[in-house]
């Protein structure tokens, strides 16, 4: 599971744990506090969890991640594309490089856990493959073009893996969010409050959930149910579809 250090991540490996998967806890962060939190998940579902601070924006780091898990775990069944980064700029000033990482982590690090992973799946004849996209891997958004770019290459790799592998016993869905409320949206609604001076509730109304007709924040909870969902066997016939949990966002 691919950057399981916070926010989104840290709750699909909280509720993965909690159903009884041993899940390989990956993101970047401090070595000190990622091996404290480790502990943590593990002491609280009684699971095997294993620590990973592969940087997966490098293809060998990737491979690397994969060979290892499969090695610790002594498998991989699952397989949870969710660390994600985020450049916001009009494309004539967008950094070339900013726009390489998000390529590198968004998308090029999905198909590198998926093409390390699937050979192992197949053998076992079972497997789910889950890329945490966005509502931007359906539709665009101003200032977005590396995101929206990417993710909209991740729902199309999802469908194409999908296909591939429809008769194996594996299966490949993107999850597709709208907003979450996550701690650097937190930190935008604050700067947008303080720039504007208006009162928090009219900034996540009117300008951060201005596209999401709920005008409710997506909650964490909601995403790893759905991720607990696709990987019963109640979901096994829900494949190369890109589901969006967005509020009515995209229904528009
Ligand atoms: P976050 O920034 O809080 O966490 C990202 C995780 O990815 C962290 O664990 C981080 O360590 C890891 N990561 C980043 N770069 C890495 C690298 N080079 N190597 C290894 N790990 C790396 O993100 P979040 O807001 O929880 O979002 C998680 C996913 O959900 C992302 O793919 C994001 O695009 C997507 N998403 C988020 C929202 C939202 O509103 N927050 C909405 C839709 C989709």
């Amino acid at each position: 599971m691919t950057g399981s250090t916070r926010e989104i991540g840290w709750g699909i490996a909280q509720a993965l744990a909690k159903e009884g998967v041993q899940v390989i806890f990956h993101g970047l962060g401090e070595a000190e506090e990622l091996e404290r939190q480790r502990r943590t998940l593990a002491e609280s579902s009684g699971v095997n969890v294993g620590l990973h601070q592969a940087d997966i924006s490098q293809a060998a780091d990737v491979a690397r991640l994969v060979e290892d898990t499969q090695r610790a775990m002594g498998g991989l069944d699952i397989l949870v594309n969710n660390a994600g980064i985020q450049h916001v700029s009009p494309v004539e000033d967008f950094p070339a490089e900013r726009w390489d990482a998000i390529q590198g982590i968004n998308l090029n690090a999905s198909f590198h856990t998926a093409r390390a992973a699937i050979p192992e799946m197949k053998r076992r004849g079972w497997g789910r493959i889950l890329n945490i996209a966005s509502a931007h891997g359906l539709v665009a958004s101003p200032f977005k073009s590396a995101y929206v770019a990417a993710k909209h290459g991740q729902v199309g790799l999802t469908k194409t893996i999908a296909l591939e592998l429809a008769e194996t016993g594996i299966t490949c869905n993107a999850i597709c969010p709208g907003y979450v409320q996550t701690a650097l949206v937190d930190a935008q609604i604050e700067s947008q409050a303080q720039a504007h001076s208006l009162p928090r509730e009219k900034v996540i109304r009117d300008i951060i959930l201005a596209a999401q007709p709920t005008k409710r924040f997506v909650g964490v909870e909601e995403i790893a149910a759905l991720v607990i969902f696709l990987c019963g066997d109640h979901a096994r016939s829900i494949t190369g579809a890109a589901i969006p949990i967005d509020g009515g966002w995209t229904a528009r």
